[in-house]
């Protein structure tokens, strides 16, 4: 499936950068060295500069989408439009909300002469996974 996309993006598909669409796939959002992390599980050893340029490449071509965190490592994931996404402030897990943007892009339109070409919309708070844990001494995963 990726191999494709790769191509048609003029790209080659190499196994690094399948490797690497697999992983963030299956991460959902993840950063860096969440990436690298996964490439080490699965003994492919790959420095750090060669993931950034990779990746790199890939968000340039919009395979990736980005999302930028204050304070925290850039997030990437597989660019799928744009969407919503709830930080949790306790494990910073981020989720996708799947609320439509279309109206806020429209009403942001209307309200100013510019013109919108993407929207990112971030909220934050505190996830079920955490707000459900009693004890906020115990450690939380990832
Ligand atoms: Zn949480
Ligand atoms: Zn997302």
């Amino acid at each position: 499936m990726y191999e494709q996309l790769l191509r048609s993006k003029g790209l080659k598909s190499t196994p690094q950068r399948l490797m690497a669409l697999k992983a963030i796939q299956e991460g959902g959002h993840i950063d860096i060295d969440q990436l690298h992390d996964s490439f080490n599980r699965l003994g492919m050893k790959i420095p750090l500069a060669t993931l950034y340029r990779i990746l790199g490449e890939l968000s340039s071509v919009g395979i990736l989408h980005t999302v930028t965190l204050s304070g925290q490592k850039t997030r990437y994931e597989i660019a799928k439009g744009d969407h919503p996404h709830f930080l949790c402030e306790q494990c910073g897990q981020l989720e996708d909300l799947h609320v439509a943007m279309d109206e806020i892009a429209t009403i942001a339109q209307n309200a100013c002469v510019h013109s919108t070409r993407s929207v990112s919309v971030m909220l934050h708070g505190i996830c079920q996974n955490c707000s459900s844990i009693p004890d906020k001494t115990r450690e939380s995963e990832g």
